[in-house]
C-alpha cells in the first residue's frame, strides 16, 4: 500500500511553551503507526529541534519544515537552507504552500528550484498545489493545478518524482471552514495521478502518495481518506487541537 500520511502544519502559530505541551499530549501515548502510515510535524522553524526530540524513538513520526530556501548558502539573511534542515535530522520540507504562493510570491520556477534543492540534501517534499476559487467556479481547475505540477516537478526522473509527496489544497477549502467534499477530493487526486501516470507511467503514479488539504478536521478526515486516491491529509487549524488530530491521524488507511 502507498504511505498514508497525517501532515500537520502549525503554519506560525503557538509558542515553545504551547508546541512542547501539543507534542507532549500527543506522543504520550501515541497511536501505533503501521509500516504504511505515517504522521509528519510540520513546525516553525525554531521549532524543528525540540519537535525532532520528541519524535525520535517513536517509528513513522517525523519532523518537517513549512519552507527552504531555493539557495544553497551564503548570503540570503533570514532564509534557512535545506542543508541546515537536513543537519538538524528533518526529513521532509512543505514546499509551494498556496501561503507562501500567494503572500512571498513564489513562482513554479522558484519551487522546481526548491525541489532541486530539497532532494538534493535528501529531504522529501511535500509539494502542494490547489485552485483559487475562481478557478473552480469557471470549473478549469483540473488545467490549473496540472501546470502548477508540470512546470515543477515534471523536470524530475522517475526516480525522483517518487520521493515527492503531493499535497492538493483547494485555496478555497484552506482555513475557511469549507471543504472540499470527498468526491471533489477524489476526482482531481485521480486526475493528477493520471497526469502523473501519463508522463511517468501507472507503476510510478500508483507509489506517490497524494494529500488532501483544506479544513480537514478529525470529524470529516475518515470519510475523505476513504477515497482510493486520497492517500491521507495537511492539515492545518485542527492539527493544533490535539484531540482532533489524534482522530485525523486514526481515521489514516
Ligand atoms: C493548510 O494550511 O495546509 C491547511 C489545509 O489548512 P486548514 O486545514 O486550516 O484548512
Amino acid at each position: 500500500m502507498r504511505n498514508q500520511i497525517a501532515a500537520a502544519n502549525w503554519k506560525m502559530n503557538l509558542t515553545i511553551t504551547q508546541a512542547e505541551e501539543l507534542l507532549n499530549t500527543l506522543l504520550q501515548q501515541p497511536k501505533q503507526l503501521s509500516d504504511h502510515q505515517k504522521v509528519v510535524f510540520a513546525v516553525p522553524f525554531p521549532y524543528l529541534p525540540l519537535a525532532k526530540s520528541k519524535v525520535d524513538g517513536h517509528t513513522n513520526y517525523f519532523v518537517a519544515a513549512q519552507n527552504c530556501s531555493n539557495k544553497k548558502s551564503g548570503a540570503y539573511t533570514g532564509e534557512t537552507s535545506a542543508e541546515m534542515l537536513q543537519s538538524l535530522g528533518v526529513e521532509y520540507v512543505v514546499l509551494g504552500h498556496s501561503e507562501r504562493r500567494e503572500y512571498f510570491s513564489e513562482s513554479h520556477a522558484m519551487l522546481a528550484e526548491k525541489v532541486n534543492i530539497a532532494l538534493d540534501y535528501s529531504l522529501t517534499p511535500i509539494f502542494c498545489c490547489g485552485e483559487p476559487l475562481n478557478i473552480r467556479e469557471a470549473g478549469t481547475q483540473n488545467s490549473y493545478v496540472e501546470v502548477q505540477l508540470k512546470e515543477s516537478l515534471f523536470h524530475l526522473s522517475a526516480e525522483q518524482i517518487q520521493k515527492i509527496v503531493i499535497a492538493y489544497e483547494p485555496i478555497w477549502a484552506i482555513g475557511t471552514g469549507k471543504t472540499a467534499t470527498a468526491d471533489q477530493a477524489q476526482e482531481m487526486h485521480a486526475h493528477l495521478r493520471k497526469v502523473l501516470s501519463d508522463k511517468y507511467g501507472k507503476e510510478v503514479a500508483d507509489t506517490i502518495s497524494i494529500l488532501y488539504g483544506g479544513s480537514v478536521k478529525g470529524s470529516n478526515a475518515k470519510d475523505i481518506f476513504s477515497k482510493p486516491d486520497v492517500d491521507g491529509g495537511l492539515v492545518g487549524g485542527a492539527s493544533l487541537v490535539a484531540g482532533d488530530f489524534v482522530q485525523i491521524i486514526d481515521a489514516l488507511k
